[in-house]
Protein backbone atom coordinates (compact mmCIF):
# COMPACT_ATOMS: atom_id res chain seq x y z
CA UNK A 1 0.00 0.00 0.00
CA UNK A 2 1.07 3.78 -0.72
CA UNK A 3 2.14 5.45 2.08
CA UNK A 4 -0.37 7.95 1.38
CA UNK A 5 -2.84 5.46 2.06
CA UNK A 6 -2.03 3.82 5.51
CA UNK A 7 -3.85 5.26 8.46
CA UNK A 8 -1.37 6.96 10.44
CA UNK A 9 -1.72 8.88 13.74
CA UNK A 10 1.65 10.26 14.97
CA UNK A 11 0.19 12.69 17.85
CA UNK A 12 -1.70 11.49 20.70
CA UNK A 13 -2.00 11.78 24.45
CA UNK A 14 -2.11 9.73 27.50
CA UNK A 15 -2.59 9.67 31.43
CA UNK A 16 0.85 10.11 30.95
CA UNK A 17 0.44 13.49 30.74
CA UNK A 18 -2.93 15.72 30.63
CA UNK A 19 -5.01 12.92 29.12
CA UNK A 20 -7.57 10.14 31.10
CA UNK A 21 -6.80 7.57 28.89
CA UNK A 22 -4.07 4.95 29.64
CA UNK A 23 -1.37 4.40 26.65
CA UNK A 24 -2.44 1.07 26.38
CA UNK A 25 -6.01 2.36 25.39
CA UNK A 26 -5.16 4.18 22.90
CA UNK A 27 -3.67 1.41 20.47
CA UNK A 28 -7.35 -0.25 21.85
CA UNK A 29 -9.23 3.14 20.31
CA UNK A 30 -6.56 3.43 17.53
CA UNK A 31 -7.25 -0.23 16.35
CA UNK A 32 -11.07 -0.11 16.44
CA UNK A 33 -10.51 2.73 13.48
CA UNK A 34 -8.24 0.62 11.42
CA UNK A 35 -4.55 1.92 12.34
CA UNK A 36 -1.62 0.80 10.47
CA UNK A 37 1.26 2.96 12.53
CA UNK A 38 1.09 5.26 15.81
CA UNK A 39 3.23 7.25 17.93
CA UNK A 40 2.48 8.28 21.48
CA UNK A 41 3.17 12.08 22.03
CA UNK A 42 2.67 12.98 25.44
CA UNK A 43 4.22 16.42 26.60
CA UNK A 44 7.17 16.45 27.87
CA UNK A 45 7.03 13.01 29.14
CA UNK A 46 8.08 9.76 27.47
CA UNK A 47 7.08 7.65 30.24
CA UNK A 48 3.90 6.09 28.82
CA UNK A 49 6.07 5.13 25.60
CA UNK A 50 6.70 1.17 26.98
CA UNK A 51 3.10 0.59 27.70
CA UNK A 52 1.44 1.88 24.35
CA UNK A 53 3.86 0.29 22.20
CA UNK A 54 3.22 -3.23 23.71
CA UNK A 55 -0.56 -2.60 23.40
CA UNK A 56 0.26 -1.81 19.77
CA UNK A 57 1.97 -4.48 19.19
CA UNK A 58 -0.51 -7.16 20.38
CA UNK A 59 -3.24 -5.01 18.10
CA UNK A 60 -1.00 -5.63 15.27
CA UNK A 61 -0.37 -1.43 14.83
CA UNK A 62 3.36 -0.22 14.27
CA UNK A 63 4.75 1.76 17.14
CA UNK A 64 7.44 4.79 16.76
CA UNK A 65 7.86 6.55 19.73
CA UNK A 66 7.21 10.08 20.27
CA UNK A 67 7.10 13.02 22.56
CA UNK A 68 5.92 16.76 22.52
CA UNK A 69 8.49 19.43 23.94
CA UNK A 70 7.32 22.84 25.02
CA UNK A 71 9.55 25.52 24.05
CA UNK A 72 9.85 28.68 23.81
CA UNK A 73 10.49 31.01 21.04
CA UNK A 74 9.99 34.90 20.02
CA UNK A 75 7.61 35.03 23.15
CA UNK A 76 5.17 32.57 22.56
CA UNK A 77 5.03 28.68 23.03
CA UNK A 78 5.77 26.21 20.26
CA UNK A 79 5.05 22.54 20.41
CA UNK A 80 7.78 20.24 18.78
CA UNK A 81 7.36 16.68 18.41
CA UNK A 82 10.04 14.09 17.98
CA UNK A 83 9.36 10.68 16.53
CA UNK A 84 11.22 7.39 16.32
CA UNK A 85 13.59 8.30 18.51
CA UNK A 86 15.66 5.80 20.69
CA UNK A 87 13.50 5.93 24.32
CA UNK A 88 16.87 5.05 25.93
CA UNK A 89 18.87 8.53 25.28
CA UNK A 90 20.54 10.16 28.28
CA UNK A 91 20.35 13.64 26.77
CA UNK A 92 16.80 13.24 25.67
CA UNK A 93 15.61 12.48 29.20
CA UNK A 94 17.76 14.64 30.96
CA UNK A 95 16.21 17.56 29.11
CA UNK A 96 12.85 16.23 29.47
CA UNK A 97 13.84 16.21 32.67
CA UNK A 98 14.44 20.04 33.12
CA UNK A 99 10.88 21.02 31.59
CA UNK A 100 9.12 18.92 34.16
CA UNK A 101 10.80 20.10 36.73
CA UNK A 102 9.01 23.53 36.32
CA UNK A 103 5.79 22.45 35.99
CA UNK A 104 4.96 22.28 39.53
CA UNK A 105 6.07 25.52 40.51
CA UNK A 106 4.31 27.17 37.48
CA UNK A 107 1.33 25.17 38.67
CA UNK A 108 1.35 26.67 42.48
CA UNK A 109 1.95 29.87 40.72
CA UNK A 110 -1.19 29.78 38.51
CA UNK A 111 -2.87 28.83 41.73
CA UNK A 112 -2.03 31.91 43.89
CA UNK A 113 -3.02 34.52 40.67
CA UNK A 114 -6.45 32.51 40.09
CA UNK A 115 -7.00 32.90 44.14
CA UNK A 116 -5.65 36.63 44.00
CA UNK A 117 -8.47 36.87 41.58
CA UNK A 118 -11.03 35.95 43.67
CA UNK A 119 -11.23 32.08 42.76
CA UNK A 120 -11.30 29.14 45.34
CA UNK A 121 -7.87 27.23 44.91
CA UNK A 122 -8.32 23.93 42.57
CA UNK A 123 -4.37 23.16 42.63
CA UNK A 124 -5.37 20.07 44.59
CA UNK A 125 -8.37 19.27 42.41
CA UNK A 126 -6.22 19.85 39.73
CA UNK A 127 -3.34 17.35 40.65
CA UNK A 128 -5.70 14.71 40.94
CA UNK A 129 -6.56 14.69 37.78
CA UNK A 130 -2.72 14.56 36.71
CA UNK A 131 -1.80 10.68 36.47
CA UNK A 132 1.51 11.73 36.87
CA UNK A 133 2.08 15.05 39.30
CA UNK A 134 5.24 15.98 37.82
CA UNK A 135 3.11 16.59 34.22
CA UNK A 136 0.78 19.41 35.75
CA UNK A 137 -0.59 21.48 33.17
CA UNK A 138 -3.44 23.60 32.12
CA UNK A 139 -5.47 21.06 30.89
CA UNK A 140 -5.86 20.00 34.47
CA UNK A 141 -6.22 23.03 35.67
CA UNK A 142 -9.09 23.50 33.15
CA UNK A 143 -11.01 20.18 34.31
CA UNK A 144 -10.84 20.67 37.74
CA UNK A 145 -12.54 24.66 36.72
CA UNK A 146 -15.31 22.35 34.98
CA UNK A 147 -15.65 20.10 37.70
CA UNK A 148 -16.64 22.69 40.19
CA UNK A 149 -19.31 24.19 38.06
CA UNK A 150 -17.13 27.65 37.81
CA UNK A 151 -16.79 27.09 33.56
CA UNK A 152 -19.13 25.12 31.11
CA UNK A 153 -16.37 23.65 29.17
CA UNK A 154 -12.87 23.44 28.20
CA UNK A 155 -13.10 25.89 25.60
CA UNK A 156 -14.42 28.86 28.06
CA UNK A 157 -11.44 28.21 30.52
CA UNK A 158 -9.14 28.69 28.60
CA UNK A 159 -10.40 31.65 27.00
CA UNK A 160 -11.58 33.14 30.26
CA UNK A 161 -9.07 31.92 32.69
CA UNK A 162 -5.96 30.18 31.01
CA UNK A 163 -4.83 32.17 27.60
CA UNK A 164 -1.89 34.67 28.02
CA UNK A 165 -3.46 37.71 30.37
CA UNK A 166 -6.32 36.03 31.71
CA UNK A 167 -5.78 35.77 35.86
CA UNK A 168 -4.78 32.10 35.80
CA UNK A 169 -1.90 32.38 32.86
CA UNK A 170 1.54 32.52 34.42
CA UNK A 171 4.44 33.30 31.19
CA UNK A 172 6.74 30.25 31.51
CA UNK A 173 10.27 29.64 30.22
CA UNK A 174 9.94 26.03 28.42
CA UNK A 175 12.64 24.34 26.39
CA UNK A 176 15.05 26.76 24.06
CA UNK A 177 14.19 25.55 20.82
CA UNK A 178 17.53 24.54 19.89
CA UNK A 179 17.90 22.32 22.58
CA UNK A 180 14.67 20.75 22.29
CA UNK A 181 15.91 19.88 18.54
CA UNK A 182 19.42 18.55 19.19
CA UNK A 183 17.70 16.44 22.02
CA UNK A 184 15.47 14.75 19.76
CA UNK A 185 18.31 14.38 16.89
CA UNK A 186 20.77 13.64 18.97
CA UNK A 187 18.55 10.51 19.96
CA UNK A 188 18.20 9.72 16.28
CA UNK A 189 14.98 11.08 16.10
CA UNK A 190 12.93 13.18 13.72
CA UNK A 191 11.94 17.22 14.49
CA UNK A 192 8.17 17.89 13.52
CA UNK A 193 6.73 21.12 13.94
CA UNK A 194 3.36 20.23 15.68
CA UNK A 195 0.00 22.67 14.60
CA UNK A 196 1.98 25.35 13.20
CA UNK A 197 -1.30 27.24 12.64
CA UNK A 198 -1.64 27.67 16.76
CA UNK A 199 0.84 30.13 16.99
CA UNK A 200 0.16 33.69 17.00
CA UNK A 201 3.12 34.96 15.36
CA UNK A 202 3.18 38.26 12.75
CA UNK A 203 4.19 37.23 9.17
CA UNK A 204 8.05 38.12 9.67
CA UNK A 205 8.27 35.73 12.95
CA UNK A 206 6.24 32.96 11.28
CA UNK A 207 8.88 32.85 8.46
CA UNK A 208 11.45 33.24 10.75
CA UNK A 209 10.40 30.13 12.93
CA UNK A 210 10.46 28.03 9.61
CA UNK A 211 13.54 29.43 8.64
CA UNK A 212 15.40 28.42 11.95
CA UNK A 213 13.56 25.47 12.17
CA UNK A 214 15.24 24.09 9.34
CA UNK A 215 18.66 25.39 9.82
CA UNK A 216 18.44 23.56 13.38
CA UNK A 217 17.23 20.20 11.42
CA UNK A 218 13.49 20.68 11.60
CA UNK A 219 12.14 17.87 9.06
CA UNK A 220 8.62 18.03 9.11
CA UNK A 221 5.12 19.96 9.31
CA UNK A 222 2.36 19.10 11.00
CA UNK A 223 -0.34 19.25 8.22
CA UNK A 224 -3.28 17.62 9.12
CA UNK A 225 -4.30 17.72 12.74
CA UNK A 226 -7.11 17.65 14.65
CA UNK A 227 -5.89 21.22 15.91
CA UNK A 228 -6.15 22.88 11.89
CA UNK A 229 -9.25 24.23 10.18
CA UNK A 230 -9.46 23.13 6.45
CA UNK A 231 -7.77 26.06 5.52
CA UNK A 232 -4.63 25.71 7.91
CA UNK A 233 -4.24 22.20 6.28
CA UNK A 234 -4.51 23.60 2.79
CA UNK A 235 -2.03 26.51 3.96
CA UNK A 236 0.89 24.13 5.72
CA UNK A 237 0.55 21.67 2.84
CA UNK A 238 1.41 24.19 0.24
CA UNK A 239 4.22 25.48 2.65
CA UNK A 240 5.99 22.23 2.94
CA UNK A 241 6.00 21.41 -0.97
CA UNK A 242 7.16 25.21 -0.81
CA UNK A 243 9.86 24.38 1.87
CA UNK A 244 10.65 20.51 0.81
CA UNK A 245 9.54 19.61 4.24
CA UNK A 246 7.65 16.30 4.60
CA UNK A 247 4.20 16.45 6.00
CA UNK A 248 2.78 14.82 9.29
CA UNK A 249 -0.69 13.96 10.46
CA UNK A 250 -1.84 13.52 14.08
CA UNK A 251 -4.79 13.81 15.71
CA UNK A 252 -3.89 15.53 19.23
CA UNK A 253 -5.93 13.02 20.47
CA UNK A 254 -7.05 14.20 24.35
CA UNK A 255 -10.64 13.19 25.35
CA UNK A 256 -13.55 11.55 23.35
CA UNK A 257 -15.20 14.79 25.29
CA UNK A 258 -12.52 17.07 24.90
CA UNK A 259 -10.62 16.25 21.35
CA UNK A 260 -11.92 17.29 17.70
CA UNK A 261 -10.47 13.92 16.61
CA UNK A 262 -10.17 10.34 18.09
CA UNK A 263 -7.13 7.96 17.50
CA UNK A 264 -6.64 7.81 13.98
CA UNK A 265 -9.35 10.19 12.43
CA UNK A 266 -7.27 12.95 11.92
CA UNK A 267 -8.06 14.63 8.17
CA UNK A 268 -5.97 12.73 5.34
CA UNK A 269 -3.00 13.96 4.34
CA UNK A 270 -3.28 16.41 1.14
CA UNK A 271 -2.38 14.86 -2.38
CA UNK A 272 1.22 16.40 -3.02
CA UNK A 273 2.42 16.19 0.74
CA UNK A 274 5.32 13.68 0.88
CA UNK A 275 4.18 11.83 4.47
CA UNK A 276 7.37 11.84 7.25
CA UNK A 277 6.46 7.88 8.10
CA UNK A 278 7.32 6.91 4.47
CA UNK A 279 10.43 5.22 5.90
CA UNK A 280 8.95 3.56 8.87
CA UNK A 281 5.59 2.34 8.17
CA UNK A 282 6.12 -1.22 6.20
P1 LIG B 1 0.40 23.48 29.27
O1 LIG B 1 1.45 22.64 28.58
O2 LIG B 1 0.28 23.17 30.72
O3 LIG B 1 0.56 24.94 28.97
O4 LIG B 1 -1.00 23.04 28.66
C1 LIG B 1 -1.21 23.09 27.29
C2 LIG B 1 -2.35 22.16 26.96
O5 LIG B 1 -3.57 22.81 27.25
C3 LIG B 1 -2.43 21.85 25.48
O6 LIG B 1 -1.61 20.78 25.15
C4 LIG B 1 -3.87 21.46 25.35
O7 LIG B 1 -4.06 20.15 25.81
C5 LIG B 1 -4.54 22.39 26.31
N1 LIG B 1 -5.08 23.61 25.66
C6 LIG B 1 -4.40 24.72 25.33
N2 LIG B 1 -5.24 25.64 24.80
C7 LIG B 1 -6.47 25.07 24.79
C8 LIG B 1 -7.76 25.49 24.39
N3 LIG B 1 -7.95 26.70 23.87
N4 LIG B 1 -8.78 24.63 24.55
C9 LIG B 1 -8.60 23.40 25.08
N5 LIG B 1 -7.39 22.95 25.49
C10 LIG B 1 -6.35 23.75 25.35
MN1 LIG C 1 -2.37 18.80 25.93
MN1 LIG D 1 0.33 20.80 21.21
MN1 LIG E 1 -0.60 17.58 21.58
Amino acid sequence: MLAHDLNVDLHMHSTASDVVVAPADLAVRGAANGLHLMALTDHDTIDGLGQAEEAARDLGIEFLNGVEISVSWGGVTLHLVGLGFDRESLALQAGLQGVQTSRLERARAMDDSLVKHGMPSVFDHAMSYAGNPALIGRTHFARALVAEGICKGMQEVFDRYLTPNKPGYVPHEWARLRSAMDWIISAGGTPVLAHPARYKLTDTAHWALMQEFMQLGGRALEVSTGSHSLDDTRRYQRLSVELGLHASRGSDFHSPTESRCDVGLAPALPDGTSPVWAGWAH
